[in-house]
C-alpha cells in the first residue's frame, strides 16, 4: 500500500493542472508538494500575465471563455480574427528557428483551446479579453494581436488563487513548505515516489505515480551559469525565488534525457529600477516592451537591435537577452510625444527621465559615452521616416533607411518634446532546457525508453522554445501538458 496514489511536486499552473485532471481521471489520494510557503506559493504562475495563447477559428468560439465580453469591448467577437492551428504552428516555428519539436508542437497547438475550456469549465478559472496587452485602439475599436487574446481574470494571481481554490474543492491535500529532494524507485526502475524535506526534516513519500511540475532552474545562479553562461548569473530574476531547478536535478541523476535548448531562456526587458527577485505584489509590472515605439540606446550610446522588427510579443522573450549582453546590462527606452500615449500601462511603476530636447536627455541619462549617443539619436532621426502611414496596429513599413541595424517598422523621429527615457535590463523569466518527453507526458530515460512511473510538465517539458518563444505559450503548454500528466498518472495509478 503506498502513501498516495499521485504525488505531484509543485504547485503552479501545470502542478495544478496535472493534480486535478488526476483526481478527475480517478485518482483517489492525490498530494501536491509545494516547496515555497503558503504566502508564496504558486510559482511563477503567479507573477505571470495569465495570458494564454489558442488556435480557434472564429471569433465566436471565444464566447465560451468569455461570454460578457462585448459589454467591455463593443464588437469584440466581430473585430477578433481566427488563429487557425496553422498559423500557431507558423509562429511557434518562426520564433524558434523551426527548431520545435514538431510532435510536442502539434500536441500543444491541437490541445489549446480545448483545455483552456477545461480550465474555465472544469477548473472555474475565470476569464477576461486582455485588453491592455493584446490590443491596440484604432479610431474606436480595438485591434487584437493574433492568438494571444484572453487572459485570466486578475492574471496571473487569479489564475493561481483559483487553481488552489478548485484543487481544495477537489479534496487533493497541498502540504506547503515541502520540497522534493530526490525520486524513490524500486528495483525495477520504477519511480516509487519522493524524498521531501520540510520544516520536520526529510521524510519518504510513497506513491504509484509521480509527477514533477516544479519549473525550470531560472532563480538558481550557479545552474544559471552553469548552462546559460554569462552573464546570466546576474540576470534579474522576474519570478519566483523557488525554482532552483531541484526537478530537473532529481529527474537526471535517475537517467532521465535532458531534452530542448539547454542554453536557452525566456527573458525580457524589464525596469533596470526592480529588485533581484520579483515584487510579489508588483508581479509583472516590471515589464518595459513598448521599445517598438521608441528607440533603445546602451551605455555606449549605440543602438544594438531593430526595435521594429516585429511587435513586441514575438521579440520581447530574445530583447531581454540582447539588453542584458549590453555594458552594464543597461539600456535607455527613448519616446516622444508621437507615441508615449502607446506605452504600455506597466510603465506607469517607473517615474521616467524626461526632457525639452536630445541635448538634454543624453545629459541626465546613466551613459559611458554622451557624445556618441548624441550623434546616434541625430542619426535615427535623419534616417527615420515620416509619420504618414504610421500604424502601431500592424507592422506599418515605416523603416529607417540605411542604419546598422536599421529599425524596420515604426520608425517615427523622435522629434516632439518632452522626450522620455526608461531604464531597462534584462529580466529572466524561465529556462528552456527541460526534460524529454512523449505524447503521454512520460518522461523518457537516456536509454530513449520511458521511466516507469515518472511524469512531467510545465517548465520541465523540454523541446517547444528555442531562441525565443510567442507570448502566451508558457501557461497553455503547461495546461496541456499536465492535464495529460495528471490523467496519465491516474491511469498506472489506477489501472
Ligand atoms: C513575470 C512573468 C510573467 C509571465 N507572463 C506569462 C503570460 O502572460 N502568459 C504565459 O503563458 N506565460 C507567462 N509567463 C510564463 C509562465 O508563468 C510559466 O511558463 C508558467 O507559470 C510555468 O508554470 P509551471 O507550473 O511549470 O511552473 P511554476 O508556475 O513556476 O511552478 C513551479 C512550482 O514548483 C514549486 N517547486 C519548485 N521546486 C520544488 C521542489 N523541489 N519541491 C516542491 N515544489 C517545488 C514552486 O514553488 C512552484 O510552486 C510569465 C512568467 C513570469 C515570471
Amino acid at each position: 500500500m503506498t502513501d498516495f496514489d499521485v504525488i505531484v511536486v509543485g504547485a503552479g499552473n501545470a502542478a495544478l493542472a496535472a493534480a486535478n485532471s488526476a483526481r478527475e481521471n480517478g485518482a483517489g489520494r492525490v498530494l501536491v508538494l509545494e516547496k515555497a510557503s503558503r504566502e508564496e506559493r504558486g510559482g511563477n504562475t503567479h507573477f505571470s500575465g495569465g495570458l494564454l495563447r489558442i488556435a480557434f477559428n472564429r471569433g465566436r468560439d471565444l464566447e465560451p471563455l468569455v461570454p460578457d465580453a462585448e459589454a467591455e469591448v463593443p464588437g469584440f467577437f466581430e473585430d477578433v480574427e481566427p488563429y487557425s492551428a496553422d498559423d500557431f504552428m507558423a509562429d511557434l516555428l518562426r520564433v524558434t528557428a523551426h527548431k520545435t519539436d514538431r510532435d510536442l508542437a502539434g500536441i500543444l497547438i491541437g490541445n489549446s483551446y480545448d483545455t483552456v475550456r477545461w480550465m474555465h469549465e472544469y477548473a472555474d478559472i475565470p476569464m477576461e479579453p486582455a485588453v491592455s496587452l493584446s490590443a491596440i485602439r484604432v479610431g474606436n475599436r480595438l485591434k487584437w494581436q493574433k492568438g494571444a487574446i484572453i487572459r485570466a481574470e486578475h492574471e496571473g494571481v487569479g489564475l493561481s488563487r483559483a487553481w488552489f481554490a478548485k484543487s481544495e474543492a477537489n479534496g487533493i491535500e497541498i502540504r506547503y513548505g515541502v520540497g522534493a529532494v530526490g525520486l524513490l524507485q524500486d528495483q525495477k526502475g520504477t519511480v516509487r515516489g519522493v524524498r521531501a524535506r520540510g520544516g520536520d526534516g526529510v521524510e519518504e513519500l510513497t506513491a504509484k505515480a509521480v509527477v514533477l511540475g516544479c519549473g525550470g532552474f531560472e532563480a538558481n545562479a550557479q545552474m544559471r551559469a552553469q548552462y546559460l553562461g554569462a552573464p546570466w548569473d546576474h540576470a534579474k530574476v522576474r519570478g519566483t525565488a523557488h525554482n532552483q531547478g531541484d526537478g530537473l536535478r532529481m529527474a537526471l541523476a535517475i537517467g532521465a534525457l535532458p531534452w530542448g535548448q539547454w542554453s536557452g531562456r525566456h527573458s525580457t526587458p524589464i525596469s533596470n529600477e526592480w529588485p533581484d527577485f520579483a515584487d510579489r505584489e508588483r508581479t509583472d509590472r516590471s515589464n518595459r516592451l513598448s521599445y517598438p515605439y521608441g528607440v533603445m540606446v546602451n551605455r555606449l550610446g549605440l543602438r544594438f537591435v531593430d526595435e521594429g522588427e516585429d511587435v513586441g510579443l514575438y521579440t520581447y522573450a530574445k530583447y531581454g537577452g540582447e539588453i542584458l549582453r549590453q555594458p552594464g546590462s543597461l539600456a535607455w527606452q527613448i519616446f516622444d510625444q508621437k507615441t508615449v500615449h502607446l506605452l504600455e500601462p506597466r510603465y506607469q511603476t517607473s517615474q521616467p527621465i524626461t526632457a525639452d530636447s536630445l541635448e538634454e536627455l543624453v545629459e541626465l541619462l546613466d551613459l559611458d559615452d554622451r557624445p556618441r549617443a548624441l550623434r546616434t539619436l541625430h542619426e535615427f532621426n535623419e534616417a527615420a521616416a515620416d509619420d504618414d502611414g504610421f500604424d502601431p496596429s500592424r507592422k506599418d513599413g515605416l523603416s529607417t533607411k540605411g542604419l546598422d541595424p536599421e529599425k524596420s517598422n515604426w520608425a517615427l523621429r523622435l522629434d516632439k518634446p518632452p522626450l522620455v527615457a526608461y531604464s531597462a535590463t534584462g529580466g529572466i523569466t524561465f529556462t528552456f532546457g527541460a526534460l524529454k518527453i512523449d505524447e503521454c507526458a512520460r518522461v523518457i530515460g537516456t536509454d530513449w525508453r520511458p521511466i516507469p512511473g515518472l511524469f512531467t510538465c510545465g517548465e520541465m517539458v523540454g523541446g517547444l522554445f528555442h531562441i525565443n518563444y510567442p507570448g502566451g505559450t508558457g501557461l497553455v503548454s503547461g495546461a496541456v501538458f499536465g492535464r495529460i500528466a495528471g490523467a496519465s498518472a491516474a491511469a498506472l495509478a489506477m489501472g
